[in-house]
């Protein structure tokens, strides 16, 4: 399968319209707030959909899209100077780390402990997940196979300095240290709650059937089913320093013609993952509805 690319995401700040309804429970009584469709701590206020998110709802996502954006990105976003809400003097400054020392296959031996590093001191790390392809657009695989795995932008060059330090300091032989942790559910979850509120945010809330409502409001665990990854290359400059790219595509040909599709990149100039989340099933025609949008 290709997808067809139509849509970059771009730089300056968008204020869209209320849809007159939360776009996750689509409820129209309760009182809306603002929504960032990019989270501000990826994107700032790029893309605002005004009144469009329930109290009820945001709770639910809160709690699962602030701890990958505190606890798995927290860090390299720290590094990176990513946006951030709190005032500088609350900002991340340093860092405990954890040292151990391992065998020569990496199992632990003996605990080094704790050592507090200035964030500008701290090699760059960032951790994000690897899937195949969205259960939807591809043949069953094992759960094993479809789980996915960990992947990981580290700088090891840095990453060895410091232990060569530690072990200077301590005598170990090997020494190495945990940087990171992902969890693949919020991870996943908070890939398919951002490419429902871009669809929603560019076509409008009525012009697909959403296919991640229950992923979303945590009614259902099964992200593996729309949440996965794009095998194929990026049909975009890959040297692009942008910390985040989104597109909304159709999948050409077969059963899958008529899906809305988004593609979304985090850090796309370290090689990371390309994030593939099926919205939903078009109730619009997306290439007309694109070809206008272009003209
Ligand atoms: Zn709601």
């Amino acid at each position: 399968m290709k997808i067809g690319v139509h849509e970059l995401y771009k730089s300056e700040n968008i204020r869209l319209p209320s849809p007159g309804r939360c776009i996750y429970c689509r409820d129209e009584d309760s009182e809306l707030r603002d929504e960032h469709v990019i989270p501000y701590a990826l994107a700032a206020n790029t893309m605002i959909l005004e009144n469009s998110c329930c109290e009820i709802c945001q709770n639910i996502i809160q709690r699962y899209e602030q701890e990958v954006l505190k606890k798995q990105l927290g860090i390299f976003r720290a590094q990176v100077d990513a946006p951030t809400r709190s005032r500088r003097k609350d900002r991340i400054t340093h860092v405990d780390v954890q040292f151990m020392e391992v065998d020569g296959l990496g199992q632990p031996i003996r605990d080094l402990g704790v050592r507090s590093i200035a964030v500008a001191d701290l090699p760059l790390a960032v951790h994000l997940w690897q899937s195949p392809m969205p259960r939807r657009l591809r043949s069953p695989l094992k759960p094993e196979v479809e789980q996915g795995k960990p992947w990981s932008f580290v700088d090891r060059a840095n990453i060895n300095a410091l232990c060569q330090k530690v072990r200077d300091e301590t005598g170990a032989k090997h020494v190495a240290y945990k940087s990171g942790q992902v969890s693949r559910l919020n991870y996943l979850r908070s890939l398919a709650k951002t490419a429902h509120a871009f669809a929603s945010a560019q076509y409008g809330v009525d012009a697909f059937e959403p296919y991640l409502l229950d992923l979303i409001l945590c009614r259902s665990d099964d992200v593996a089913e729309f949440v996965g990854d794009d095998p194929f290359e990026a049909p975009v400059d890959h040297q692009d320093s942008h910390t985040l790219q989104i597109f909304l595509g159709e999948p050409m040909g077969g059963g899958e013609q008529g899906l809305i599709v988004a593609r979304f990149q985090l850090y796309p100039n370290l090689g990371s993952p390309a994030h593939l989340v099926v919205v939903g099933k078009a109730k619009i025609d997306i290439q007309k509805h694109l070809g206008e949008m272009h003209q």
